[in-house]
């Protein structure tokens, strides 16, 4: 896929995090893509749900196999505006998606390039993975939302 459609789907995801920003949400938007088309749309409902699971490309992926009726997310394309958590990253493992890309880094708890490396491992199944797709607009997103949270 050419860039411009990853920044397209990028700041769609972006969409979904500016959503989890006014719910007082840690801002966090994913979407799932397949075959070009966006299949599902989900943001960081944490803190709403009480759910440790609730994060955004989480509870995407969870929408997405509910879609497609199937847990095997062949083909299927993450975008998230966060790099993943491990428990995050094991997840698109298990349900075989094909692509992840991600905006910011996560230095304290990211499990693709910052504390793990995890998807670089000899699993089952590999994921194609890049990272910093539009991360300024993602971290300036966070680094607010943290102000706002501090004032
Ligand atoms: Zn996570």
């Amino acid at each position: 896929m050419k860039n411009k459609d990853h920044n397209y789907f990028m700041n769609e995801a972006l969409k979904e995090a500016k959503k989890a920003f006014l719910k007082d949400e840690v801002p966090v938007g994913a979407i799932a893509v397949k075959h070009g088309k966006i299949i599902a749309r989900a943001h960081n409902l944490r803190e709403s749900k009480q759910d440790f699971s609730a994060h955004a490309e989480f509870i995407v992926m969870q929408k997405a196999q509910k879609k497609l009726g199937s847990w095997r997310l062949e083909d299927v394309s993450i975008y998230v505006t966060l790099e993943p958590c491990p428990m995050c990253a094991g997840a698109m493992i298990q349900s075989r998606i094909k692509d992840l890309y991600f905006g910011a880094k996560d230095p304290k708890a990211g499990a693709v390039c910052s504390v793990l490396k995890l998807l670089d491992n000899p699993f089952n199944h590999q994921i194609h993975y890049e990272g910093d797709i539009l991360f300024e607009s993602a971290s300036e997103l966070l680094k607010d939302f943290f102000k706002k949270l501090r004032s």
